[in-house]
């Protein structure tokens, strides 16, 4: 699935305690932070006509950073930095593997390649996880889920006065609340 769905996504699961701002911040990242395996697309596309490509999207996507490996080194960040260790940890963990489910049912390529998840990497290469039933990355239920979880937002935008926004801007973050309180009441 694409980033900004499992922005919305992790965002969500981060809003399912009270936790501060840090916290939420730090779940979300988990939640989106496996899709950095797939900038070796910028350097896969630079070098594609030269003598020497270096295929890192290819190699490299849906492994370096899809696997409990990383699931692990990203524990260890929430344990040290979060306030809320345990429930962050928990709430972080599920994003995370949220990400990689996600990324199993609904990530199809348009070439039809299936993006396995080599889960157990780097103990293991053993699991290669894929689902006959994948759809397309840019199929319907996607784009449904994404709106859907664009609505959950925008209520608890409205219900608690904060939205995604706050990781970006504080200041747009309270302007969109203010102006759904004023539309749909306090
Ligand atoms: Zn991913």
């Amino acid at each position: 699935m694409n980033p900004a769905t499992h922005f919305l996504a992790s965002w969500t699961l981060a809003n399912a305690a009270d936790l501060t701002f840090r916290d939420r911040a730090l779940i979300t990242l988990c939640g989106v932070v496996p899709d950095v395996d797939g900038l070796g697309i910028i350097v896969e596309l630079a070098t594609a006509g030269s003598t020497a490509p270096l295929n890192w999207y290819s190699r490299y996507h849906h492994v370096l950073c899809h696997n409990i490996g990383f699931g692990l080194l990203l524990a260890l960040v929430i344990l040290i930095f979060s306030v809320r260790r345990w429930t962050a940890l928990l709430l972080a963990m599920s994003a995370f593997h949220f990400h990689l489910f996600c990324d199993l049912i609904g990530s199809r390529g348009p070439d039809g390649y299936q993006w396995p998840i080599p889960y157990l990497w780097p103990f293991s290469r053993q699991w290669q996880l894929a689902w006959q039933g994948q759809w397309a990355f840019n199929a319907w239920p996607n784009i449904v889920f994404t709106f859907v979880l664009l609505l959950v937002v925008l209520y608890l935008a409205w219900k608690r006065g904060r939205s995604p926004l706050e990781m970006i801007s504080k200041k747009a973050d309270a302007a969109l609340t203010v102006k759904l309180k004023a539309k749909c009441g306090p």
